[in-house]
């Protein structure tokens, strides 16, 4: 069994049982429309009529027939910071508990909502979540592999650290000429359930995208296949699309090595000869983002594209290569609003350090009154853009400069996502072109090998 927090510090949970769900000590919940609200006491449960069903510390709601009964959940955030940033109406299976959230003071009272589910129903959504259900098979098998090992790997080390507080991000006081601001997102971070179902850990959005065979039949066929390195369950990392080459383990989280996820492999058959490597060398990165190398994930065809990638995906179509224009009051508005830092106007955007995807890893941002140097990747992406920047593969063309002050800097990136590990659209596409799952492990994450986790 999984626990997903579907809602967390919500002032109010609307949500409708299709079926008759029931109380642990017993009491049957009809089907119908209800809504939760903070209580001193906990939660209060009112019906679709306003009338009082219980209040309680907390609920949990069991399907009377579990095949059957599915609740509905209403303002589902998807995407949270991200560019496709929403809120949808989800439906899903197994169990509902409605809590009090533990992470906000208790005077102002709010909701978090809890999915208790097998980890193979759970599984069937994430990859079609992820990627589309449509998908071809051996993708999904692919992605069924990998969605299994990273839950299985991230169970075994929340287990693990118990109660210890996740290794710190550092910062340096920011009294100092040039602070060095370098932080990274750990997924260990969750205390009250396993994992969340946003992009944070992997996307889970119920019921509703599982809609192919194909799907059922990849995580059925896959049963209880995980990736593992020296008999250790793989922490399988995936993101959307790697722009080329993937990237190292330790450019977007801790300084550590890890062999299935050392980056720097051609995202295609062979390195081609007109782009010389490794991309960690700056002039190397420029030829290869602002080029277009003949990798899997190279893909523009839409008609292709809508049939791979699911809903909230469908509108970006830029990824492989892509372009921001970042005005100067901007750019100053974001590192104020992000890193609380004043630095004056923004001279210039130095690259110091890039891992083996080309994406940066230490930038230094060059104001009139001070600098700063910011990383690892998603901290970079988010200093750049309220809705985070496709990815921190990028070469900066300052545009209009006056007195030295550029008005604007232009961005020619690669890229969506953090890069290491499988790549979803190559993966897909070496999918379409024959591979099998196996093929496409191997491709990203040797020397990582399939086993048996359970039966
Ligand atoms: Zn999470
Ligand atoms: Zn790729």
């Amino acid at each position: 069994m999984v626990s997903v927090s579907l809602l967390t510090d919500a002032e109010q949970i609307r949500f409708t049982l299709t079926g008759e769900f029931r109380t642990p000590k017993g009491r049957i919940v009809p089907p119908g429309r209800y809504r939760a609200t903070p209580h001193p006491a906990g939660i209060e449960l009112r019906d679709a009529q306003d009338r009082l069903v219980g209040i309680a510390a907390t609920f949990s709601l069991s399907p009377m027939n579990p095949a059957m009964a599915v609740f509905t959940l209403e303002d589902v955030p998807i995407g949270k910071g991200f560019h496709w940033e929403q809120k949808a109406t989800q439906s899903y299976a197994g169990t509902l508990t409605i809590r009090a959230s533990p992470s906000i003071s208790e005077a102002s009272g709010r909701l978090t909502v809890i999915n208790e589910i097998p980890a193979e129903t759970y599984l069937k959504s994430v990859i079609s979540s992820e990627m589309s259900a449509r998908a071809p098979v051996e993708f999904l098998k692919a992605h069924a592999v990998i969605s299994r090992s990273w839950l299985l790997a991230n169970l075994a080390r929340r287990a693990n650290e118990g109660e210890s507080p996740p290794p710190p991000s550092e910062r340096e006081a920011p009294e100092t000429p040039e602070p060095e601001i370098r932080r990274w997102t750990n997924r260990t971070t969750h205390r009250e359930f396993d994992v969340c179902a946003d992009d944070h850990c992997q996307r889970y959005y119920g019921l509703s995208p599982v809609t192919s065979d194909a799907a059922m039949a990849a995580v059925a066929e896959t049963h209880g296949q995980v990736l593992t390195f020296h008999g250790h369950v793989c922490d399988a990392r995936f993101s959307k699309c790697c722009g080329g080459a993937t990237e190292d383990y330790r450019s977007a989280w801790e300084d550590r090595d890890v062999p299935y996820l050392r980056g720097g492999r051609f995202d295609g058959v062979e390195w081609p000869a007109n782009f010389p490597h490794p991309l960690t060398i700056e002039a190397h990165a420029v030829t290869w983002i602002m080029g277009f190398p003949p990798a899997y994930c190279h893909m523009t065809n839409s008609r292709e594209l809508d049939d791979l990638l699911p809903e909230i995906d469908r509108p970006t179509r830029d990824f492989f290569r892509w372009e921001r224009t970042l005005e100067q009051e901007e750019l100053q508005a974001l590192v104020k609003g992000r890193l609380g830092l004043d630095l004056g106007a923004i001279r210039r955007l130095e690259p110091l350090e890039r891992g083996a995807s080309s994406r940066l890893v230490r930038l230094r941002l060059v104001g009139e009154r001070r600098s700063v140097v910011v990383g690892k990747e998603l901290e970079i992406r988010r200093v750049l853009s309220w809705t985070c920047l496709y990815s921190s593969a990028f070469v900066v063309f300052p545009e209009d400069v006056r007195w030295g002050i550029p008005r604007r800097f232009r961005l020619r990136g690669a890229g969506w996502g953090h890069g290491v590990g499988l790549c979803q659209i190559g993966a897909a596409i070496m999918a379409q072109q024959g591979r099998t799952y196996r093929e496409i492990l191997a491709h990203y994450y040797a020397p990582a090998e399939i086993a048996l986790a359970y039966t």
